[in-house]
């Protein structure tokens, strides 16, 4: 049971219960035309006989549609009849960031996937972080938590994993990324480690999977398809429903390819903000020395472009765009294939 006596969330689904439990958090939202008001956030839990609990989140980031498509399409559709075991949903997770479309939240200027493991007594974000890293959390055997790269990036379709220093649960994982079935799974090494709900997931020794499944401010027609699979597909992996995986490729290919960004020169950076032209599409093979894109100053006629170029060879992982960017954005992330001797090195 999730209660609420550490935090200033209400839960109103009893999620030990069996069956199908709908409801909403009601996350208390003071503002100028309503000083008691509150911010619903969809939660659907489905329970039924013994096995593990799986959580999917989408919408920590407003801005990043495919996952809250999917979950929400599972929400509304799991039939409680064929679980064994308990799958929790929640597809809008910083609802007011969805609601306005961005990536951070409107009410606190914060990025929630920044504000782990959270504070019942801080801003917003930091409040429902705390929800859920407290009272949800310590409920779950696995973590799915949806991203794409939204209105600053597109992402080669991909679930993500840490490279956990555990074997045994990093052969889990990416044995669940496999279940998953996104065209590539990509083990790094994390960007702001620490503050991610992925970092408290781990913190807690909990499996936990990351996507990128989009990006560029659009819904991602084959990053929806792939999500939609998927989240069947973990659920078979589980056993929490029957039947066997299904990862074939839109090309035909078997499964899923394990990638992995161990090496800083992976990245590139724009040297000045400018407006970036990209030269690959995300799943592109780029080579060392290669234009990555170029940077325009179109505003000063003297001012040619400035060369961004690659600095190793890899799969275009992340793009860059939609257009402007500031100096110091990454402007492309490439992956390698996964090499467990490198990895560990
Ligand atoms: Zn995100």
């Amino acid at each position: 049971m999730v209660t609420a006596t550490e935090s200033r969330i209400q839960c109103d689904v009893d999620i030990d219960a069996p069956g199908r439990q709908a409801g909403y958090l009601r996350a208390p939202l003071s503002r100028n035309t309503s000083g008691w008001g509150t911010v619903e956030i969809p939660i659907v839990s489905v329970k039924n006989g013994t096995g593990p609990t799986i959580l999917f989140t989408g919408g920590v980031h407003g801005d990043e549609y495919e996952g809250q498509i999917a979950v929400s399409r599972l929400a509304r559709n799991l039939d409680p009849a064929i679980v064994q075991g308990r799958v929790i949903m929640i597809p809008a997770l910083n609802i007011p960031a969805v609601m306005n479309d961005t990536r951070l939240s409107p009410v606190d200027n914060r990025d929630m996937n920044r504000c782990f493991p959270g504070n019942p007594r801080g801003t917003f974000s930091e409040m429902l972080a705390h929800f859920v890293d407290a009272l949800i959390l310590p409920h779950v055997d696995v973590s799915v938590d949806l991203h794409t790269a939204g209105h600053s990036g597109d992402s080669a379709l991909s679930t993500n994993m840490h490279y956990v220093a555990d074997s045994a649960l990093r052969a889990r994982t990416m044995a669940a990324a496999a279940a998953f079935g996104a065209p590539y799974n990509v083990v790094f090494w994390g960007v702001d480690e620490g503050a991610t709900l992925t970092s408290s997931v781990e913190r807690r020794g909990i499996l936990s999977l990351g996507t990128e499944l989009g990006g560029w401010g659009r819904v991602n027609v084959e990053g929806v398809r792939i999500a939609d699979r998927a989240l069947q597909n973990i659920l078979k992996h589980f056993e929490i429903i029957e039947g066997r995986p299904e990862t074939t490729q839109r090309d035909g290919s078997p499964g899923t390819r394990h990638m992995m960004v161990r090496d800083a020169a992976g990245y590139s950076f724009a040297p000045a903000a400018g407006l970036f032209e990209p030269r690959n599409v995300v799943g592109d093979m780029c080579r060392a020395g290669d234009l990555a894109g170029l940077l325009h100053f179109v505003e000063d006629l003297d001012r040619p472009p400035i060369e961004v170029r690659y600095r190793l060879d890899g799969i275009l992982w992340m793009s860059a765009g939609p257009g402007r960017v500031q100096r110091g954005d990454a402007v492309a992330v490439l992956m390698e294939d996964y090499d467990e001797a490198r990895a560990a090195a």
